[in-house]
């Protein structure tokens, strides 16, 4: 008689890529075990604490037992105005916070749930690469298929819609852009964002911008909201993240607004799969949204700064790269010689420095790495200085 059964993933879970990170995980954790005074520009998690004042009206609600219980799916109305009020204030967008906007724990649950709500099996999803990988996994988990829009530096990492097949655009259902970029850096123009709104109306495709990093941006250049170019919520919805703006990657809590019937659609595979965003942590977005801009502005100053000393060291060091304005990352060519996954290592042995290899994020990323800017000042001149010296 058996003592065991045997467990047999299922095919969308064998079918996964592979997690390129992983390697790149052991090596970090063999160096720190020899003692290595590691420098990890990794992480796309801010190191910065979130504002005591958003951490205080968490204290406040979690005492509330109003707030114990079950929360509402779609978010508290509360919530759902104050995402409105905030969307007012950054972008002059008006929202109706009972059908066009909807709490996400995380914008990353609301990114890998869409497809469940519009992707039928053999379906397509148009994906940009480099990307953050749950595009192409909440398509794949959907039973659809991902058709990769590369991104590359002669067009400004922005997908090159000529090139797409019309009989793709055709079967494709949904299609994910992201800017400000992750992992590039790149910023979009308003008039890149009316291609998407005349493409999608006439291939019948809901679009999603993933705009998580819209408030990390330097020089006052802006970035824009999809929601602001006329005609965008007839096509598609915006998925934002208190957890870059508010250093809240933590709390889990996020949000997705824009096409009514588009949220409504999500919002059934969500009362289906989960029970909302604890209440408390609701209050705490609240305060968090309705702050005044001195708090996002201080953050991107320390950000500015980082910014500059690893943007000007590199570029001192001869590497091929251009000035991010806007997120929290660096994105650069590796020196010839190289590929992603060699220089990563070289860097990792040579200097005690650890960065991302690009093609971690798709096949077009190879031939770049990503730094990410959750690194203090002093620790980015010293790995600028280690780098310099294993070139
Ligand atoms: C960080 C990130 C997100 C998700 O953030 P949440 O913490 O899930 O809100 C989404 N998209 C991109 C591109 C990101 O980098």
């Amino acid at each position: 008689m058996k003592t065991k059964i045997s467990v047999k993933l299922a095919s969308r879970v064998k079918h996964l890529p592979p997690y390129l990170f992983a390697s790149i995980d052991e090596m970090k954790q063999k160096a720190i075990s020899k003692g290595v005074d590691l420098i990890d520009f990794s992480i796309g998690d801010p190191d910065i604490p979130t504002p005591s004042h958003i951490v205080e009206a968490m204290k406040k609600a979690v005492e509330k037992p109003v707030h114990h219980r079950y929360p509402s799916y779609e978010g508290m109305l509360s919530y759902r105005e104050a995402v409105a009020r905030w969307y007012k204030r950054r972008f002059r967008v008006s929202l109706d916070p009972k059908t066009e906007v909807l709490s996400l724990i995380g914008s990353k649950e609301g990114i890998g749930h869409i497809p469940l709500a519009f992707i039928n099996p053999g379906d397509i999803a148009l994906v940009p690469s480099p990307g953050y990988p749950v595009y192409p996994v909440g398509t794949l988990f959907a039973g659809g298929e991902s058709y990769i829009m590369p991104l590359t530096e002669e067009n400004r990492f922005l997908p090159d819609f000529k090139s797409i097949p019309r009989k793709i655009f055709i079967k494709a259902k949904l299609m994910f852009i992201n800017y400000p970029n992750n992992p590039t850096s790149a910023t979009a123009p308003k008039r890149f964002y009316r291609e998407v709104i005349d493409l999608a109306l006439k291939y019948n495709i809901i679009v999603c911008h993933d705009a998580s990093y819209s408030e990390i941006y330097y020089d006052n250049e802006k970035p824009l909201s999809f929601m602001e170019i006329a005609g965008a919520k007839d096509v598609g919805i915006e998925f934002h993240s208190l957890s870059k703006t508010y250093n809240m990657t933590g709390w889990r809590i996020g949000f997705v607004v824009g096409n009514r019937e588009v949220i409504a659609g999500l919002g059934k595979i969500k009362t289906n799969l989960d029970s909302g965003v604890f209440q408390a942590i609701q209050e705490a977005a609240i305060a968090a949204l309705d702050t005044d801009d001195r708090i996002p502005s201080e953050i991107r100053k320390i950000y500015q700064e980082r910014r500059d000393t690893l943007y000007s060291g590199l570029k001192k060091l001869g590497m091929h790269l251009t000035k991010p304005h806007a997120t929290f990352y660096i994105w650069t060519k590796v020196p010839s010689g190289f590929d992603s996954a060699g220089f990563v290592t070289h860097l990792l042995n040579r200097a005690g420095v650890l960065a991302t290899p690009g093609n971690g994020f798709g096949a077009p990323g190879e031939g770049y790495v990503r730094f990410a800017l959750t690194v203090p000042v002093e620790r980015i001149k010293e790995a600028v200085g280690r780098i310099g010296r294993c070139l």
